[in-house]
């Protein structure tokens, strides 16, 4: 991987039908549209879903960004005040339809991407609507694509309900219910922030260890307006900041069941990509003994579930907050850019050496959250694609799909 323009796909061959081709209409791929328009590049959008801001319509309407409105807007464009301090989801489903209009690009809604494979001069394309070519491909699909929920052995068994953290839905459902939740991370304690307040029968949470956890506000302060500066320090010095700073809003709470995480919350960002969560009520029930802290789950049995200490615990809806997949492999297993868990190997201006003029974006978590990042990285990624073209003997796409045969 190298962190410089890649150089042209190729020298001779057939002119692609576009200079570049974003999959993906979300933040990411919004992101990098407008700062390639404001280079003069053309492009084109291709999206599956049939509107704009399909991640967060299909989220639940409890949800609010826990990044801050003011490290939450794309380039050009910010919230206005009036969206309070932590948007919530219907505000930042406006703020996108509205950012999508003032970037001007036409989306190609209903376009779904199979697969992308090398051409003589960068990429091919395999679409719902056919065939396309491409010089430069931006590949901004979202990390949190597919929801991921472990096989548990026994699952078929369970006569209660599993659901994704993904289809949380609407808060009333939860009323008079046993709930478990299961990790308490990024997700899971959003859910948990909720739950505390949806008058459920009981509450409990199965987490392997205690989540880096941050106090939404301290003193009345965001306290996610700090992430810019927690993300220039050394991993080290942000782990123990964070430390500091959930033990300054909570104390111990290895004491109330929460173990901590042998690495740090900045260490287990950079290297595993898992994002510190936010308390607004969980750790204030936890302490007032409204949620029960159970070990991992190990099986299902019935009606039971079945933790690593052997007990069973009885529940009627099981959250699953246990992430996401990209589920990238389809389109680009065989192009060995995806790690293990299907991750693409690169992101923003990174480029992959045997893949060149193929770009991610959306694809890491950082501090200071998705939007900030999109916004940095769709910049760098213009700004590379750019130079790229600028030096190659043709320019400007010539739309339209070639049928698949
Ligand atoms: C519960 C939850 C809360 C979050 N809160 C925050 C927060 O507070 N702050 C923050 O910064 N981030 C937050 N995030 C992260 C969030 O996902 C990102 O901010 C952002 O929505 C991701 O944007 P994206 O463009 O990368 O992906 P998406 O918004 O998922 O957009 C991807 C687009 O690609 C399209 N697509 C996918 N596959 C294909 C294909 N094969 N062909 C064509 N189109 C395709 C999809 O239809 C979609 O429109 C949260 C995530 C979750 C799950």
């Amino acid at each position: 991987m190298h962190k410089h323009p890649a150089p042209p796909a190729g020298a001779c061959g057939e002119r692609p039908d576009a200079d570049v081709v974003i999959i993906g209409a979300g933040t990411g791929g919004l992101s990098t549209a407008h700062a390639l328009k404001r280079r003069g590049v053309d492009v084109r959008i291709l999206d599956r879903a049939s509107e704009v801001a399909t991640s967060w319509r299909r989220r639940h309407p409890q949800l609010c960004l826990n990044t801050h409105r003011s490290l939450s807007n794309l380039a050009g464009l910010p919230f206005p005040k009036s969206a309070g301090a932590f948007p919530a989801r219907d505000t930042v489903i406006r703020y996108l339809e509205d950012y999508a209009r003032f970037v001007g690009v036409p989306i190609e809604h209903g376009v779904e991407v199979q697969r992308i494979d090398q051409a003589a001069q960068g990429w091919q394309l395999q679409t719902s609507a056919g065939r396309a070519t491409a010089a430069h491909v931006v590949v901004a699909t979202g990390r949190e694509c597919v929801a991921f929920v472990p096989d548990w052995p026994g699952l078929d068994s369970f006569t209660g309900v599993v659901r994704h953290s993904a289809d949380f839905g609407d808060l009333s459902q939860y009323r008079d219910k046993r709930v478990l939740v299961v990790g308490a991370g990024n997700s899971g304690t959003d859910v948990l922030n909720h739950l505390v307040r949806a008058g459920t029968r009981s509450l409990r949470v199965s987490v392997r260890h205690g989540p880096a956890i941050a106090p939404s506000r301290m003193l009345g302060f965001p306290m996610q307006r700090t992430a810019p500066l927690l993300e220039m320090m050394p991993a080290p010095l942000a782990d123990r900041a964070l430390k500091d700073m959930g033990r300054l809003a909570f104390g111990d709470l290895a004491r109330l069941g929460l173990p901590q995480h042998p690495q740090g919350g900045a260490t287990r960002l950079r290297k595993g990509g898992i994002t510190p969560a936010v308390d607004d009520g969980f750790i204030a029930a936890l302490k007032a003994g409204r949620i029960h802290i159970h070990p991992a789950v190990e099986r299902f049995d019935g009606a039971d579930v079945i933790t690593v200490d052997g007990r069973r615990v009885e529940a009627d809806i099981v959250i699953a907050a246990t992430g996401y997949r990209t589920g990238l492999e389809p389109m680009l297993g065989h192009l060995n850019v995806l790690d293990g868990k299907g991750e693409p190997l690169a992101n923003g201006a990174m480029a992959i050496d045997h893949c060149r003029g193929l770009w991610f974006i959306g694809m890491r978590a950082s501090l200071s959250g998705f939007f900030r990042a999109a916004r940095k990285d769709g910049q760098a990624i213009a700004r590379l694609i750019h130079a790229d073209l600028a030096g190659r003997e043709f320019a400007g796409p010539s739309p339209g799909f070639a049928q698949a045969g």
